[in-house]
């Protein structure tokens, strides 16, 4: 994780490394990947994981999908980061300003799939907490989306229980730049 704060750190104040892709560089990425984190993320295009956390091609082993969900693509991606190259922590990023969270608050766009996925989460927490902010509900979604990861992937939860793998929620601030984590 701290390799992702200090990249992060790099975004945030304008002063990202130059990553150069010539023909060596491409022909190592070739031969073989060591990525140092599998990151969930949203498909909004402003929320791209290699650029938020500074990291250059072959770091991250990233799954989009609207919303940061848990769907079945991303269990399979996770799967893959965690059982072949053996990435020692699982980042799940929600954004500000998350359309796929705001249309399940019945804002905007609404789809079936993104109700299915984000509707019963978002209302378990409505009723434990009341009414939440937009802001919060992307934190609790990057919770559940943690929660669901687990119930779903075998591989996932073993490699938790044996401490080989990290699972942290986490929150993509698209204003200031800032991922904070998003634990209780
Ligand atoms: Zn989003």
């Amino acid at each position: 994780m701290d390799r992702l704060i200090r990249g992060n750190d790099r975004f945030v104040s304008g002063t990202p490394k130059t990553y150069v892709y010539g023909e060596k560089e491409r022909a190592t990425l070739c031969e073989e990947q060591k990525p140092i984190a599998a990151v969930v993320a949203c498909s909004d295009s402003r929320v791209a994981p290699e650029i938020v956390f500074d990291q250059p091609l072959g770091a991250l082993f990233v799954s989009r999908v609207p919303g940061n969900v848990a769907a079945e693509s991303t269990v399979w991606a996770v799967d893959l980061a965690v059982d072949v190259f053996e990435v020692p922590l699982v980042v799940v990023m929600g954004h500000t300003g998350c359309l796929a969270v705001a249309s399940s608050m019945d804002k905007g766009f609404v789809s079936p799939w993104i109700q299915q996925h984000i509707g019963p989460a978002l209302n378990a927490a409505r009723s434990k907490h009341g009414n939440l902010s937009l802001d919060q509900l992307v934190e609790e979604n990057a919770r559940h989306a943690v929660q669901r990861l687990l119930l779903m992937s075998t591989t996932l939860r073993n490699a938790v229980k044996s401490e080989r793998v990290s699972v942290v929620p986490a929150v993509y601030d698209m204003a200031t730049g800032k991922v904070s984590l998003a634990e209780e």
